[in-house]
């Protein structure tokens, strides 16, 4: 059995930026990771990578890379927690024991709870979806031998990281869609399960502007439930009479339900009824285990899931959990802010930042409610820097 002063489950954003921080103050063999993936990505970039900007291998460096070198990589899954016992228990068995723990295990792809999608992402060359490594590098292909018909962009009816990329992709394939001479042959529709376009107003204007002008289809409270590839055809639930209504493609775009992982969720004492890690929004520490924390996407901070807001509550995980590390109370409050590049073209993107109440939450002393090029370039070559170099060290 190993003990650590602290343990960090998950090497994802959250994780990783976790250990950079910890690591450096603890010392070497003080701090450990358990994550499985050799692989960290730079999920953000995903979008880019789906609009055939960037590649997959740009995204991605491998996890022995990023980790710091002065924790203990514990390269497996996290089965079972003991927060009682303050021990995390491992796929091979390992008892992890730790003075503390931060969860940052992020959110789990469910395509499999709709029916057919992971047939259709294997065999259909013309189902694709941006959120997972090995459906990402479909995307592009499958915009750029569209040739016309139904181009259809999903948005699942759960909590989703990073909600605008399910219409992000949408506005780069109209605009590839242009510029192939094929958009007066192609109907986009945007297909969400959500009322609204985006949930704070001022962004949800400016989009509704660009949906206008560029003549794409939305409709409301549609959530995709099957898909049936031999026949192209999709299903969505109307979510609000209940109804199942069937829509031809030529391209789908599956953004998949989301949840935490069933290590987590399993763990009662842990988590909330969603099975979020049960935190307090403001100090990001559990409710219950004062020397537990969580951060990233499996985390309870009612706020939208984004890598922005992971880089924002490291901050105030560092100060709080060091606090309490010394016998202190954790004494830095978390506004919730969390920020989405919401790219409409190829040099368009329209930077949204606000905080736990939807209210903006600007860093520029120009109006981030319109499309501009300047935080498309901020967007495509400052973001991934910042994340690589600052972020996760
Ligand atoms: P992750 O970074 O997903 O890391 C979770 C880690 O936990 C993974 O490494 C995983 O292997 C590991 N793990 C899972 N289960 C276990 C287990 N049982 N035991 C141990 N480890 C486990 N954010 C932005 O800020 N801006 C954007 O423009 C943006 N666009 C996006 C576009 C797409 C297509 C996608 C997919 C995401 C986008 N995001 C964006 C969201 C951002 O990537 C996530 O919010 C961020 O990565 C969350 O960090 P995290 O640490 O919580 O989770």
């Amino acid at each position: 059995q190993k003990k650590y002063k602290l343990v960090v489950v998950g090497g994802g954003a959250g994780g990783c930026a976790t250990a950079a921080k910890f690591s450096r103050k603890l010392g070497k063999g003080n701090v450990a990771v358990i994550e499985p993936s050799e692989e960290h990505y730079y999920q953000p970039m995903w979008t880019l990578v789906g609009g055939g900007i960037k590649t997959l291998s740009q995204s991605t460096k491998s996890m022995s890379k990023v980790l710091p070198k002065s924790c203990d990589w514990i390269k497996t899954r996290a089965s079972s927690f003991d927060p009682d016992n303050n021990t995390v228990t491992t796929d091979d068995g390992q008892k992890i024991k730790y003075d503390y723990l931060v969860v940052a295990i992020g959110f789990h792809l469910d395509y499999d709870k709709i029916d057919g999608a992971i047939d259709a992402l294997k065999n259909d060359p013309n189902v694709c979806s941006n959120y997972a490594s090995w459906t990402v590098e479909k995307t592009y292909p499958a915009i750029k031998n569209f040739q016309g018909g139904n181009a259809i962009f999903t948005f699942p009816n759960t909590p989703i990281k990073c909600a605008g990329a399910p219409q992000k992709i949408m506005y780069l394939a109209e605009d590839a869609f242009r510029r192939n001479g094929v958009r007066d042959k192609a109907n986009v529709i945007f297909n969400t399960s959500l009322g609204v376009i985006f949930g704070v107003k001022k962004y949800a204007n400016s989009l509704l502007k660009v949906i206008e002008s560029r003549g794409i289809n939305v409709n409301y409270k549609r959530n995709l439930v099957a898909v049936d590839h031999k026949n192209r055809e999709s299903i969505f639930e109307n979510l609000d009479t209940g109804e199942k209504e069937k829509f031809e493609y030529k391209l789908l775009h599956i953004t998949p339900p989301m949840s935490t992982p069933e290590a987590l969720r399993k763990c009662t004492q842990l988590v909330n009824a969603a099975g979020f890690v049960d935190i307090n929004k403001d100090t990001l520490q559990s409710t219950k285990y004062k020397n537990v924390f969580s951060i990233g996407d499996c985390s309870s901070a009612p706020t939208s899931k984004t890598a922005a807001a992971v880089a924002a509550q490291v901050g105030i995980l560092k100060k709080n959990l060091s606090a309490v590390m010394e016998g202190k109370e954790p004494e830095l409050t978390y506004d919730g802010y969390t920020s989405c590049p919401l790219i409409t073209a190829p040099n368009k993107c329209i930077l949204a930042e606000f905080d736990y109440d939807a209210n903006p939450l600007e860093t520029f002393p120009i109006d981030q409610g319109k499309e501009r090029w300047t935080m498309y370039h901020l967007k495509k070559d400052f973001m991934p820097h910042m994340y690589w170099n600052l972020m996760l060290t």
